[in-house]
């Protein structure tokens, strides 16, 4: 088994020890954290010696993602990537235009092991946790391919961010650093189906993101049968988690909510899902949101979109109950099969024995 080095997965401090220990001063870790981050890869750094660019190509591993597919909106200009690894598996990213900034879609996992009955990226199950090299690698690629510079993530992509806890808070301090590319804790929201106790470690790491939570149900029946992570931590604890995150953070806290035709998207069920979310925040002043989404259609799942009235209806009733909510726009319709899908359909042409004697080291 060699070892090589995760050389995009270290903060500046840690590459500053592996200067030294290659026997190299310090400073040279700000400059070549700094090229590496704005995509100009090993080499492009001119300002290292050769030879020690050549040795560094020796002991690293590159683990940014390579563009395997890309499909591009004819209706708004949205980019779906099929992102491959280095070990052959595919991810999937999706680039979006909004007038107030680009707007990155990442995943956190190579598949997902949570269970989900709606949803195409669990189906496989979970292969592996993405490394913080590769949540960043997609950012660094997507602004390399499309020569556009991202100013928002939201951690919404393939797999459970709060199922590889310390790999995301590791990207999360990569992309926000100074010398990197800086992206505002402001303007990443991270989306989760419900780990209540990476929430409230979520609270306590001082990385005031936007939570978000894919609630999708008012009632623990409904929502244990479409989401098996309900039958570990059940609405109450889930609610009770967001409000200590609000109060710890003062971050306000979305909630998403995807409508199935027939399953929850009743009147009744607009009225239970206002009430447990009045009864959750009473009190609180946290300003929350529901973002209601239509289902994708999954082959596999059965599960049926329903018309534009019924959503709309459905958000009518909500905010007269006093919760705001947005019906979530629909951008490249014409690319963004339900998440997963994509990868799902080049899934056979995975290649994962590759890499597989070569020990990854993403700290130091
Ligand atoms: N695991 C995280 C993040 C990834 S899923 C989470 O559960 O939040 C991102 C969002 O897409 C979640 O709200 C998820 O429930 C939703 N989603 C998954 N499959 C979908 C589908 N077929 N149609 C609509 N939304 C879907």
């Amino acid at each position: 088994m060699t070892e090589k080095i995760d050389i995009y997965s270290l903060l500046p401090e840690e590459l500053e020890r592996y200067f030294l220990s290659l026997g190299e001063p310090k400073y040279r870790a700000k400059q070549t954290f700094t090229r590496l981050h704005k995509g100009g890869g090993i080499d492009s750094l001119s300002s290292l010696p050769k030879a020690l660019r050549e040795r560094l190509k020796e002991k690293i591993i590159d683990t940014l993602p390579t563009v395997e597919e890309k499909l591009v909106s004819k209706i708004d200009g949205t980019v779906k990537y099929l992102f491959r690894l280095f070990d052959g598996s595919v991810i999937e990213s999706v680039l979006m235009k909004y007038q107030h900034g680009n707007t990155i879609c990442i995943s956190s996992q190579v598949g997902c092991y949570m269970g989900c009955k709606f949803c195409a990226s669990t189906i496989g199950g979970k292969v592996r946790d993405l490394y913080p090299s590769e949540l960043l690698g997609q950012i660094i690629m997507a602004e390399a391919d499309s020569g556009e510079r991202i100013s928002n993530i939201v951690m919404m992509g393939i797999g459970e961010p709060l199922d590889n806890f310390d790999n995301v808070i590791k990207f999360l301090r990569l992309v926000n650093h100074p010398d990197g590319l800086n992206i505002g804790y402001r303007h990443i929201s991270l989306s989760t189906c419900g780990i209540v106790p990476g929430i409230y470690k979520l609270s306590e790491v001082d990385i005031p993101i936007t939570l978000s939570i894919s609630l999708h149900a008012s009632t623990d029946e409904k929502r244990s049968a479409i989401m098996p992570i309900n039958n570990k931590w059940k609405i109450e604890e889930l609610l009770r988690a967001c409000v200590d995150y609000y109060k710890v953070t003062g971050r306000r806290i979305s909630f998403e909510y995807t409508l199935i035709s027939g399953q929850n998207d009743s009147i009744s069920d607009a009225d239970g899902l206002a009430a447990i979310l009045n009864g959750a925040f009473r009190n609180t002043g946290a300003p929350i949101h529901v973002n209601l989404i239509r289902v994708n259609e999954v082959k596999e799942t059965g599960f049926k979109r329903g018309d534009t009235d019924s959503v709309n209806s459905f958000r009518d009733r909500l905010e007269k109950r006093g919760i705001t909510a947005t019906v979530r726009r629909r951008l490249g319709s014409d690319v963004n099969a339900a998440c997963g899908q994509l990868r799902r359909s080049r899934m056979g042409d995975e290649n994962s024995t590759v890499n597989n004697d070569i020990k990854v080291i993403a700290s130091f």
